[in-house]
């Protein structure tokens, strides 16, 4: 612990967001950064409590206390290589963790000015492929072949690890280059795709091999390989079959979102394969993170208006709930550098039918609900008011989740890991989850033959 009495005189400083004016024009990265100075200033602030909660809280098992330590002292690489024994790819999770280190630290629990640890995170990692701190590695092999199907966090994470066990391995993905959502649902001015490609460079370089515009059917695995990975993440959102759907502009939030970052790539589209907000009245059904990310992008396509509609109540106001204290995950209102931009947010609507005029949408019908506990202890249940409204819209998109994909009873060399294992979740845990299948995939190779990890 470098300057035990930092976290008593220094507070928090967070790089904070470019300024609306600025950021709705592009879809560069909002968040900015701190200099190397004040960087180190805040990891000061590290109390390396006894029990790190911290470290309980990240699924990864990240150890903050300890990077942080490094980097109060300017050990930039010691803090990288620390960062990085735990986390293959601190680039994306200091720029698209929800940080839930942050909200167990202890310095959140009186004070509600936690360790800026994300930031210090993405810190760290650029300041490691700046220095040169991020080596291609020599691998010995073990002359065993593994599949991964899917390029997502889980099948990177997945993959990176087996790579440095020594398997040969080779990645399948349905689209034409790697990342998953972190490429084709994460909008760009949360996260810049050169980032992705830098690592898939290293990943490459240290010989892992990537099969795109493959889509692989579960039940017709390709042949050659000791073990397989199913990395496939929950390609189904959630839909809405109210009257109307069937009506032009009503959109899944992932059309907005995967055709963005495409266009951003460079791919080019047909005038009427084109999701585009632009001077249209936008409506987002569903109060979440993907609901957020449309809104984001809807501004900077010159969007008229956005409204955002949840059908649950409106979280509690923070910084924290008295209904799942310190130091679990608090579910409180988010507000997101999105939400800062524009938007009406409304809680507590159903939906109950698309309007539109000659096969196009004009708008939708909702109504205020309350909830009241439900008898067999289940989900609440919903009342509606009686009162329906019209909320005038040109353009709709569903980002109410994604079902649980349904497995059948594989081979044993067959393993499933992230959201496709675990249902739709977070970066970090599909991280951590691929770190996990990775050790059951060299455990059974070991096992099977004795070949594998030494
Ligand atoms: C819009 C949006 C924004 C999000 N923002 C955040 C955020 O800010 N922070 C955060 O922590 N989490 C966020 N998430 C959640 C996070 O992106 C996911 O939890 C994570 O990407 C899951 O990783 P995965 O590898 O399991 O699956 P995915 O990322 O979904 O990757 C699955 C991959 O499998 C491929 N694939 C699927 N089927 C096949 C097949 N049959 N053959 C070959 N390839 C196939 C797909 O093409 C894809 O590349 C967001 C999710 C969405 C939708
Ligand atoms: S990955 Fe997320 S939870 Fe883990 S240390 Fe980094 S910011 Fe915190």
């Amino acid at each position: 612990m470098g300057n035990p009495k930092a976290f008593l005189t220094i507070h928090r400083q967070e790089a904070g967001y470019r300024t609306i004016n600025d950021r709705i024009h592009d879809f560069s990265e909002v968040e900015q950064t701190l200099n190397a100075n004040d960087r180190k200033v805040q990891a000061s602030r590290c109390m390396d409590c006894g029990v790190p909660f911290c470290h309980w809280a990240c699924p990864l098992g990240n150890k903050p206390p300890e990077w942080n330590d490094a980097l109060y002292k300017g050990d930039w690489e010691s803090a990288y290589r620390l960062l990085n024994s735990t986390n293959d790819f601190p680039e994306f999770t200091g720029r698209v963790c929800p940080a839930l280190c942050e909200k167990s630290c202890v310095l959140n629990l009186t004070e509600h000015e936690p360790v800026t640890n994300r930031e210090n995170e993405a810190a760290i990692a650029e300041m490691a492929f700046k220095e040169n701190y991020v080596k291609i590695r020599e691998i010995p092999r073990n002359g065993r072949k593994v599949a991964v199907i899917g390029s997502g966090p889980s099948g990177l994470s997945v993959s990176n690890r087996l790579n440095m066990y020594g398997y040969d391995v080779t990645v399948f993905d349905k689209n034409e280059s790697a990342g998953g959502l972190l490429r084709f649902g994460i909008p760009n001015f949360k996260l810049n795709k050169a980032l992705i490609d830098r690592r898939l460079d290293i990943m490459e370089q240290e010989g892992i091999k990537f099969r795109y515009n493959s889509k692989v059917e579960v039940d017709n695995l390709p042949e050659g390989f000791d073990a397989y990975v199913i990395a496939t993440g929950t390609p189904d959102a959630r839909d809405l079959n109210v009257p109307g759907r069937e009506l032009k502009g009503v959109y899944f939030a992932l059309e907005l979102l995967s055709q963005q970052n495409r266009l951003l790539a460079g791919v080019r589209f047909d005038e009427d394969e084109l999701v585009n907000c632009k001077g249209k009245d936008v409506l987002i059904i569903g109060g979440g993170d993907t609901g957020s990310d449309c809104i984001g992008t809807a501004h900077r396509q010159g969007c008229k208006s956005v409204t955002q509609i949840e059908i649950m109540p409106k979280p509690p106001v923070g910084p924290e709930d008295p209904a799942n204290p310190w130091p679990s995950w608090p579910r409180i209102l988010k507000t997101t550098s999105s939400h800062e931009e524009g938007c009406v947010r409304r809680w507590d609507m159903n939906t109950n039918r698309f309007l539109g005029e000659n096969g196009k949408l004009s708008g939708v019908e909702v109504e205020s609900v309350s909830w009241k506990p439900n008898p067999d202890g289940g989900r609440p249940l919903m009342v509606k008011s009686g009162k329906p409204e019209i909320i005038k819209a040109d353009i709709v998109f569903l980002a109410m989740g994604f079902l649980r994909p349904k497995h059948s009873v594989y081979p044993s060399n067959v393993f499933v890991t992230g959201d496709s294992a675990n249902g739709s979740s977070l970066v970090v845990r599909a991280m951590a989850s691929g770190h996990d299948t990775a050790k059951a995939v060299d455990n059974f190779l070991r096992s099977s033959d004795g070949a594998g990890k030494e």
